[in-house]
């Protein structure tokens, strides 16, 4: 890693003095080097503006949400949802990021019952009283990016779905509760989720991770809900990506359709429920951009 003079400008772009901005922050990741811990690299840490970019994209992505949770209704279908975010987004100034991803069709991800992610929204996709349903939505505003899924319920929901969705979400609460800023490592967030999954007698699905997010739509590093043997990680300001569980009701096997190439199910045909925030890391909290 390059080293920086006191009077350079810190290699973050604030056009800051090394010594006035990220100086105190190297002399401390060195010290933890030295412990042993994995540092991230410095691609990985973003400034404050950029914070801030990521903040503003992170206020509509909430907004989006929302909107959606308002107008969920019995009978509607999927591809109702999706025309509801393009006019969203179009009255922000934002613009969908899923929208031609690798060939995407849609503007958002749809995922009903026992289908886990990347559900495509469609005419053929209804909703009715007791399905559950994930609404992933990734947006780009003035160049940054925020990601953020949630659980909606249609109308009385079965006893185990609620339970699903409930323990999903304490997945990711309990996960991003127990982040210490230049203490905690990824791994110990895959522990949380995995334990807490399993202690429900839920399990989690290996295939699909969080990631680094913000200057773009998937940035490094992973993050693993499960545990893993190798180094992870070390969480450290300026750090910000997506913790999003996938917990499935039966076993953690998953399927992609043959037809659309997108959506993936349960191999048992199990409910799964996700729930996905984009987190910042700071000196001493951690602050949700996008929920
Ligand atoms: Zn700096």
């Amino acid at each position: 890693m390059k080293t920086y003079n006191d009077n350079d400008l810190c290699w973050c772009g604030l056009n800051k003095l090394y010594k006035d901005c990220h100086k105190d922050f190297d002399l401390k990741l060195e010290e933890k080097r030295k412990m042993g811990y994995l540092i991230p690299p410095r691609r990985m840490i973003k400034n404050s503006l950029q914070i801030e970019g990521i903040r503003k994209a992170g206020i509509i992505n909430n907004g989006m949400l929302d909107y959606i949770e308002k107008n969920l209704r019995p009978r509607m279908t999927t591809e109702e949802i999706d025309r509801l975010c393009v006019k969203y987004l179009k009255e922000n100034d934002a613009e969908s990021a899923d929208f031609h991803y690798q060939g995407y069709p849609k503007h958002i991800c749809t995922s009903k019952n026992e289908v886990v992610c990347h559900g495509v929204p469609s005419d053929y996709v209804i909703l009715n009283e007791g399905d559950i349903i994930n609404v992933d939505a990734t947006l780009v505003y003035k160049g940054y990016y925020a990601d953020a899924s949630r659980m909606y319920s249609i109308g009385n929901i079965s006893k185990n779905a609620s339970k699903l969705i409930r323990v999903t979400k304490e997945c990711l609460d309990k996960a991003i509760e127990a982040i210490v800023p230049y203490e905690t490592t990824l791994n110990d967030l895959g522990k949380i989720i995995e334990g807490h999954a399993k202690r429900n007698g839920f399990s989690v699905v290996h295939e699909y991770c969080g990631h680094g997010v913000g200057l773009s739509m998937h940035e490094d590093p992973l993050v693993l809900h499960y545990p893993i043997k190798d180094k992870t990680y070390l969480i450290v300001p300026g750090m910000v990506f997506t913790i999003e569980p996938m917990i499935n009701e039966g076993e953690r096997f998953i399927e992609l359709d043959y037809k659309d190439h997108w959506t993936v199910y349960t191999k048992d045909r199990k409910l799964s429920a996700q729930w996905e925030h984009t987190i910042v890391v700071h000196e001493d909290s951690v602050e949700i951009l996008s929920k």
